[in-house]
């Protein structure tokens, strides 16, 4: 997944402790091996590189998070969309960034989204329609690992654990343990925290388009796109994700980025269990803004820069999230 991952565990002894910290980390690799979009070889090549008209049917596992990815990409109005890979390419992401000519990014644009690479979960199969159709698992492959790192800890008994993989953040408490603590950094400063969470059996999922990224001539190209534009989202600031979920966390943090603070809000206002904080920049000064579920996470402003964290009402009027239960 191209990042860092740290464990810290905590069971009945040190030598359950290593070996319940040794399977988190098999599990993730396994994810890893699992999802990446990387490597020439492995069951997303298979998808990626299928001939177009021609219905791939990956392995059960692989299927229903591609199925999943493609439930969220609808309740999302596409905001989230694994099929943006297309678009990945036209602003080359993955190498140095480029800005496309109108006429390219018009051309990416027809080959993103469900008309030109298709997941059927009924089916269980995904079909390319066109050549440069492309699944991109960069949006929930880091939930998708911590949800199933998070299984293969709470089936070791531990008592506590704290997964950190590249930012997206997963705390495990037995019953009877306190919760983790885990700051939310400043979306231009990281170094500076601006808030607090306190977790328990939570995952928590940061996406800003401030820290990764690259310049072309001139102009940040941000590593979250837009798929209903083409373009890169603009930076804004960051939005902060708490679900039970781990993948959940991770794709609304992305989804809700691209929709911004205000069509974001609107749509996360009637999430009862899903807390979400938006840190919107205005200049130097920074606006917080949460849904009410979020204050069941969030303690305190950090001491470092308090930021006025209110409950804050939108102005755009939107359909909420589709919720859907499993
Ligand atoms: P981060 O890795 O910083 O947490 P995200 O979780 O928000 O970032 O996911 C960003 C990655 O997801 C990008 O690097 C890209 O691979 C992919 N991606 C970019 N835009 C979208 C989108 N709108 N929907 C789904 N995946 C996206
Ligand atoms: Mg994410």
């Amino acid at each position: 997944m191209g990042t860092l991952m740290t464990v810290s565990v905590r069971a009945h002894d040190r030598t359950a402790s290593e070996s319940a910290a040794e399977a988190a980390i098999a599990s993730v690799e396994r994810y890893d091996r699992l999802l990446t979009t990387w490597s020439a070889s492995g069951p997303m090549a298979a998808v990626n590189s299928s001939r177009p008209g021609r219905a791939v049917r990956p392995e059960s596992e692989l299927m229903v998070l591609l199925g999943e990815a493609e439930s969220w990409a609808e309740r999302t109005g596409r905001a989230f969309d694994p099929g943006v890979g297309a678009l990945v390419d036209a602003w080359n992401l993955r190498g140095t960034g480029r800005i496309p000519a109108p006429r390219e990014l018009t051309a990416a644009l027809h080959r993103v989204g469900p008309a030109a690479i298709d997941i059927d979960p009924q089916a269980g199969t995904v079909t390319r329609h066109v050549d440069g159709a492309w699944l991109d698992t960069g949006g929930f492959g880091k939930g998708a690992a911590l949800r199933t790192a998070a299984g293969t800890l709470r089936a070791r008994c531990v008592r506590r654990a704290l997964l950190d993989l590249g930012g997206q953040v997963l705390a495990i408490t037995a019953p009877g343990e306190a919760p983790w603590t885990v700051a939310v950094a400043h979306p231009a400063r990281r170094d500076t925290q601006v808030a607090t969470l306190h977790l328990a059996n939570a995952s928590a999922a940061t996406s800003g388009n401030g820290e990764r990224g690259v310049v072309v001539h001139g102009v940040r190209v941000g590593h979250i796109l837009d798929p209903r534009t083409g373009r890169p989202a603009p930076w804004w600031g960051s939005v902060t994700v708490v679900s039970a979920d781990p993948l959940e966390a991770d794709v609304l943090s992305t989804a809700l980025y691209v929709m911004g603070p205000d069509e974001g809000l609107a749509r996360a206002r009637d999430l009862p269990d899903v807390g979400v904080l938006f840190l919107v920049a205005h200049g130097d000064a920074l606006e917080a803004c949460r849904n009410e579920a979020m204050g069941r996470w969030l303690v305190e402003a950090s001491p470092d820069e308090p930021v006025p964290l209110r409950a804050c009402s939108s102005s755009t009027p939107s359909s909420p999230l589709e919720r859907r239960y499993r």
